[in-house]
């Protein structure tokens, strides 16, 4: 496996790239929505960067898949919060529409949804740029949590009783783009 680097900057074809995570789907921070992509290439020019290729040529020499942990802004986080964006994963809701004058989509909120709420459709409202809000009054986290678990293929969990003072916060932090 051969990466060019100009002035230090390792990069990769962007077909390659392509190629290399294509079983990654489930790795938010491999996704090219979070890449440095231009002319062609994917470029790699932060620490996280760098990190993010090494594990994906040892993913491709080893065949160990990367793990579902992270590092974002000095924190160990779970890959699936990585740069969580509602809109970018607005397939996965129902009966969405939008936007109206004021940029706000509209759609069935998931969580009530998972709970057998919000029948009408109209509970969710989400933007472009990540601002979310379920009129019933969903807590946010819950609402990444259901995203996370289906990004994850597995059960959301909405049971906060374990969760000491410092998770709740730290989960706020990182849910902040
Ligand atoms: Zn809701």
């Amino acid at each position: 496996m051969r990466t060019n680097s100009i002035s230090g900057t390792p990069k990769m074809p962007l077909s390659l790239y392509l190629s290399m995570v294509e079983n990654l789907r489930s790795l938010k921070r491999f996704a090219l929505v979070n890449q440095q992509v231009k002319d062609g290439f994917v470029f790699f020019n932060d620490v996280a960067g760098i990190k993010r290729l090494q594990e994906l040529l040892n993913y491709h020499n080893t065949g160990e898949k990367p793990s579902e942990m992270t590092i974002k802004g000095n924190k160990l986080v779970n890959d699936s919060k990585y740069d969580l964006n509602i809109f970018q994963n607005k397939d996965m809701l129902m009966s969405v529409r939008g936007p109206d004058g004021r940029g706000w989509y509209k759609s069935r909120c998931p969580v009530c949804e998972y709970k057998g709420g919000d029948t009408e459709h109209d509970h969710f409202g989400f933007t472009e740029e990540g601002p979310f809000h379920c009129l019933a009054g969903c807590a946010p986290r819950d609402v990444i949590e259901w995203f996370k678990a289906m990004l994850n293929d597995r059960e959301p969990n909405f049971d906060r009783s374990k969760d000491t003072p410092e998770d709740i916060k730290e989960f706020f932090k990182e849910e902040q783009v």
